[in-house]
C-alpha cells in the first residue's frame, strides 16, 4: 500500500509539472506552500543539494538557521545542506577572536578553540601574519623568534637556546642555581665530562667534577702557599 501512495505522489506531482510545463519560466513547487514559482510572480529561491532542487517563493523562504526570519534579498549561505541568512551563518562559523568581526568569506586560521582573519593571526609581540606555525604561551599566539627570545632559555656552558629534542617535544634541561644547561651541556668546567650522576662540586659559580675540583683546589692551595711564603720572606 505504502508503495501505491509513493507512486500516487509521484505520478501526482509529475502532472503538476507537466501542466506547468509549457507556463512561461516555471521553477517547480514550493516547498513551503506546495504552490508552483513562477517567474510572472517574481523570480523564485532554488538551490540544489544532492540532485534534488528546493525551489520557494521568494516571500516563502526563511533561514534554516536560529532566527528562521524570512530571507528576502535572495542572498544566503548553505549550511548543513540548509539555507541560512547572513547572521546566522556568521554565528555558525563563528567570529575572529582578535577583531570580533565575521569570518565569513575569508580563509580561517585555527589556535586550539579560537578562529582568526588570516591579517588578524598575527605575532602578539611583533605583529607579524603567523600563517600555520605559531607558538602559544598563556593563551598568546608568538611567531617562532618572537617566543624563542622570550620563553626558550639560553644554555649558560653554549650560550645556545635550550630547544627541545629533534625527534620528541621533550626538553632535556639542567638547572643549577639560576642557570640553565643542555643536559649534554652540564658538564665539568676542566674536563668537559658531563655529570651523569651528582658528583658535580662547585667552587666559586663554576661546576667540576670530582677530580677536577681537588685539582683546582689544590692548585689554589699551592698558590696560596707561594703567596704566603713570599709575603714571609720578605
Ligand atoms: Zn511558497
Ligand atoms: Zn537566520
Ligand atoms: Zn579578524
Ligand atoms: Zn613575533
Ligand atoms: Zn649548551
Ligand atoms: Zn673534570
Amino acid at each position: 500500500m505504502a508503495e501505491v501512495d509513493h507512486l500516487d505522489k509521484i505520478m501526482d506531482s509529475l502532472q503538476k509539472d507537466l501542466s506547468m510545463a509549457d507556463h512561461h519560466d516555471f521553477q517547480g513547487h514550493c516547498e513551503k506552500c506546495k504552490l508552483p514559482v513562477l517567474n510572472d510572480t517574481g523570480p523564485g529561491i532554488s538551490y540544489t543539494v544532492d540532485g534534488i532542487q528546493h525551489a520557494f517563493h521568494r516571500h516563502c523562504f526563511t533561514c534554516a538557521g536560529q532566527c528562521g526570519n524570512a530571507i528576502t534579498d535572495g542572498s544566503f549561505f548553505m549550511h548543513d545542506d540548509k539555507p541560512h541568512c547572513k547572521h546566522c551563518y556568521e554565528n555558525v562559523l563563528g567570529y575572529c577572536a582578535k577583531c570580533e568581526k565575521g569570518l565569513i568569506g575569508s580563509q580561517i586560521m585555527k589556535a586550539g578553540d579560537n578562529k582568526f582573519h588570516p591579517a588578524c593571526f598575527t605575532c602578539i609581540k611583533c605583529n607579524t601574519e603567523l600563517q600555520s606555525r605559531y607558538f602559544e604561551k598563556d593563551a598568546d599566539l608568538y611567531c617562532r623568534p618572537c617566543y624563542e627570545s622570550s620563553f626558550v632559555p639560553t644554555c649558560s656552558a653554549c650560550t645556545n637556546k635550550i630547544l627541545p629534542d629533534s625527534d620528541s617535544t621533550k626538553i632535556t634541561m639542567v638547572e643549577w642555581k639560576d642557570k640553565k644547561f643542555h643536559q649534554k651541556c652540564f658538564a665539568c668546567k676542566t674536563c668537559h665530562v658531563p655529570f651523569t650522576d651528582l658528583k658535580a662540586l662547585h667552587h666559586k659559580d663554576e661546576l667540576y667534577c670530582q677530580d677536577c675540583y681537588f685539582k683546582v683546589i689544590k692548585a689554589m692551595d699551592e698558590a696560596n702557599d707561594a703567596l704566603k711564603k713570599k709575603t714571609a720572606a720578605r
